[in-house]
């Protein structure tokens, strides 16, 4: 018999992983492959060592990604990716009442019911901006926010973030899974540990293409940094393995291929983009790796279907203000122009 508090759970559903043959434009992966150093610290990785537990501080990729981010090692925490680390900072941070839009990442409200947070909802801009006023408002036991914002790709800008930080008294979560994609907004994890209440989540899923190597983080203040600490170390010492850690660090230090790739999908995604407004067809203007696109005449629901139907996936939130678009990821230019041949005759 399952807990009645678990039984009672409605758990996050992530979007489909088929067998093959298909164009998978549904998961935000990146369609290029990780660095090749990753592969080569791979092959030259001495499985003798698996023997043993691996660091669990993960001191060396805690150093890289500190140096890169212009912070102290005391400012990174890593996770088995960065849903981990959301899933840690949820507890460790909010208390009784969180805030988030009602269009965002689907998996924020399953942490609340997970915890027992009530959930509190405030509505996207009728444009789907973020209205930080409403956030100032309400009473606060924790905030979060993707920016960019997922699935709409829209950003808010850094300073609005800064000053809805400063004047709240509780701990705000920023998920900048998208936002090495972003084309003016800025990451704030340099600036994070300067802020008693903001920290940053990133992610080596999506600009690092390591999605299924499972690692991300967070960055902020030493005091956070420790609560999620804290919830890390009261379920599992060891949420990176040493594979994990050893082609994660590769990946970091390449910064050669990671701007080559994110700068083709930039290219990929404004080609995509002006040829559906070209033809009619709405696009947000994204700043992720993925474009938000309602069709002129065929709803979300119907589009996703026939995509489909071609052997492309797409992903589709029937939800009343998601229904009419379908998100799309930006794969590699074959991809595309497959994707808008199809769109573009329904
Ligand atoms: C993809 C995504 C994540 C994270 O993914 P991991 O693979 O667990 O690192 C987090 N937040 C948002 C909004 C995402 O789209």
């Amino acid at each position: 018999m399952i807990a009645k508090r678990i039984a009672a759970l409605t758990p996050y559903v992530a979007g489909e992983q088929p067998a093959g043959g298909y164009i998978k434009l549904n998961t935000n992966e990146n369609p290029y492959p990780p660095s090749p150093s990753v592969a080569e610290a791979l092959r030259v990785f001495d499985t003798e060592k698996l023997r043993l537990y691996p660091d669990p501080d993960s001191k060396a990729l805690t150093a890289e990604i500190a140096a890169y981010e212009g912070v102290r090692a005391e400012n990174i925490f890593l996770g088995n990716g960065s849903d981990e680390v959301l899933a840690f900072g949820f507890c460790a941070l909010f208390e009784k009442q969180v805030a988030f839009a009602d269009v965002t990442y689907s998996f924020y409200p399953v942490y609340c019911d997970l915890y027992g947070f009530k959930k509190i909802i405030l509505p996207l801009n009728p444009d789907f901006t973020v209205d930080s006023s409403a956030y100032k408002k309400t009473a606060c036991g924790g905030i979060v926010i993707a920016n960019p914002n997922a699935p709409v790709s829209l950003s808010m800008d850094e300073q609005e973030i800064i000053q809805l930080a400063k004047s709240v008294s509780c701990n705000v979560l920023i998920d900048e899974a998208y936002i090495d994609f972003a084309r003016n907004t800025k990451s704030l994890a340099s600036v994070a540990p300067q802020f008693k209440n903001l920290l940053i989540v990133k992610t080596f899923s999506k600009s690092y293409s390591l999605a299924g190597l499972r690692c991300g983080y967070a960055v902020g203040n030493a005091e956070l940094i420790e609560g999620l600490n804290r919830v890390k170390n009261c379920f599992n010492s060891y949420t990176l393995g040493a594979l994990c850690q050893t082609a994660a660090l590769a990946a970091v230090r390449d910064r050669a291929y990671f701007n080559q790739t994110v700068q083709k999908i930039l290219s990929t995604r404004q080609h995509t983009a002006d040829a559906l407004q070209k033809a009619g067809h709405t696009v947000i203007t994204s700043d992720a790796n993925f474009l938000f696109v309602r069709h002129s005449s065929v709803s979300g629901a119907e589009a996703y279907a026939r995509l489909k139907q071609q052997n492309i996936l797409v992903r589709h939130f029937a939800a009343p203000r998601t229904a009419a678009y379908i998100r799309v990821t930006v794969g590699t230019d074959a991809e595309m122009d497959a994707f808008t041949n199809a769109f573009l005759k329904f």
